[in-house]
């Protein structure tokens, strides 16, 4: 986490659904139809801009601005061939070690460093990357949106228990699970038409486009989650594989003689140095205490919940949603001035107050309840039956912040879990977690001709890890690699030149 602030997207979801009240009818860019559109052009573009900065929060940017500026540069070539030239696009990089990449209505795309790192080349990177605007050209997202706002209403799965306290659940469950939009089959496949469509425009080969789906395919078997969203709604990549394939001849007998770029080794060379997997700097779990070395501390999380990281908060939750804890920071120099701050920004009333010491350090403990809203008719005040443990820590020139949530009837059931975490907050000090690096894909040559296997192991790379560079590698262990060619590895060091 980073020291930002929660932004609720509430008042973005509020305002989201008031512009949808509002229905146009315009002719689909792509298949030139008639269509009814609950959002016009401008609402679309106001949407993203507005969805924006709440993933840029949630992920951070990825810091490289050669990788940036590469995004960004293809993503425009690809926009002016695109059926939506006239849309103000924006394409980032975003730091998640998650394999994903997606588009928010008026032409927001994002990649993820996890995506960017398993691309094997640039046409692969392209491929997708004209799917993703393919969502926008065909104005999928705006569609998505507007149905999966209208069909959810505003409440957010796993944590909808806590109604009437929207906002405290909105950020725990990060309401971005909404931006992450799920789309049907046709709208998935007509992407995969423009992504073949626009890539081929701007000269790349996309029969590499179908290569990747097998990445992705070999990626959804892992038992870490990586699962890509834009996978989920395939049950049968196989098919989609060939679908592509037959496409991509299709659109480059349009333009006979002309060779499609693959540009392998400029991709390769582009991300060595690229951070890999979860980058323990941030934050990571290890046997049940959660470190944060760039903040110096750490705490216990309660046995079998889910941890939930981002840059601005930690969320924390059984697996039936029941309770949940949140860490962020407290606004204010005291703890008082925190814990008044709390209750106004939540709309809270302090049940009890005292003070406590927690690893050494001034601390406040705060029970608290919704604040009786006298606009609210009896029967509704009912659904804000929830109470709160809150632990206000003094620590350094930060206040930490421990939320602990739950119905009213369940809070003494999970009141040992939050005191549990709150009060084993400590400093970190242990060298090996506070100087944990994260790992970087690395770019090497290949010495001689063998297997990608027998290679790998020439490169100290473990055993139990092979497979995993295999699919990083968009290779088998057992194919051949040549010498000269270039390879991904994993290493602990940067590249000095990066
Ligand atoms: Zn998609």
């Amino acid at each position: 986490m980073k020291t930002t602030l929660v932004q609720p997207i509430y008042r973005l979801l509020l305002i989201a659904v008031g512009l949808l009240l509002l229905t146009t009818c315009a002719r689909n860019p792509v298949t030139g139809k008639k269509q009814v559109m609950l959002m016009s052009e401008q609402q679309e573009i106001a949407l993203g801009a507005q969805s924006d900065p709440q993933v840029l929060a949630e992920f951070g940017p990825y810091n490289n601005a050669a990788m940036q500026q590469f995004i960004n540069e293809k993503g425009q070539k690809m926009v002016a061939v695109s059926h939506r030239a006239n849309l103000p696009f924006q394409f980032k990089i975003v730091d998640s070690p998650v394999v994903n990449a997606f588009a928010l209505p008026g032409g927001y795309v994002y990649f993820t460093r996890g995506i960017m790192a398993h691309f094997n080349d640039e046409a692969q990177f392209a491929g997708v990357l004209g799917h993703e605007i393919g969502h926008v050209t065909a104005r999928h997202s705006a569609n998505q949106y507007t149905k999966q706002i209208l069909g959810q209403g505003l409440l957010i799965g796993g944590l909808v228990f806590i109604k009437g306290f929207d906002q405290l659940a909105e950020a725990a469950s990060s309401g971005l699970q909404l931006l992450f939009l799920k789309f049907g089959r046709e709208d998935e496949s007509q992407s995969d038409m423009l992504g073949v469509e626009y890539s081929t425009k701007i000269g790349y080969d996309a029969h590499h486009m179908a290569s990747f789906f097998t990445t992705l395919d070999r990626l959804s078997g892992n038992p870490e989650d990586r699962i890509p969203t834009f996978l989920s709604t395939h049950p049968d990549p196989l098919d989609r594989n060939k679908k592509v394939e037959e496409l991509a001849k299709e659109w480059q007998a349009k333009y006979p003689g002309q060779q499609f770029a693959i540009n392998r080794d400029q991709y390769l060379r582009m991300i060595d140095g690229l951070v890999y997997g979860e980058d323990p700097q941030q934050g990571f779990v290890e046997n049940g205490i959660f470190y944060a070395p760039n903040l110096k501390f750490q705490y216990p999380v309660p046995a079998d919940w889910q941890v939930q990281n981002s840059p601005q908060q930690v969320a924390m939750a059984p697996k039936d949603g029941k309770a949940m804890i949140i860490l962020n920071l407290g606004q204010g120099q005291t703890l008082d001035e925190a814990a008044q701050a709390t209750l106004t920004e939540y709309k809270l009333t302090a049940v009890s107050s005292k003070p406590i010491t927690v690893g050494g350090f001034q601390a406040l403990s705060v029970v608290a309840d919704p604040a009786v809203d006298p606009n609210v008719p009896a029967n509704q005040q009912q659904q804000q039956a929830i109470r709160l443990e809150i632990t206000l820590i003094q620590f350094q020139n930060m206040i930490i912040r421990f939320l602990g949530v739950s119905a009213l009837a369940d809070f003494n059931t999970y009141l040992p879990s939050f005191q549990f975490t709150a009060r084993n907050f400590r400093t970190l000090s242990d060298p090996d977690k506070l100087n944990r690096k994260p790992e970087f894909i690395r770019i090497v040559t290949v010495p001689r001709n063998a297997t990608l296997g027998a290679t790998l192991q020439g490169f100290n790379m473990p055993t139990d890890r092979q497979e995993e560079l295999a699919v990083l590698n968009g290779m088998q262990l057992t194919d051949m690699v040549t010498q000269g060619m270039l390879i991904k590895v994993l290493g602990n060091l940067k590249p000095s030149t990066k």
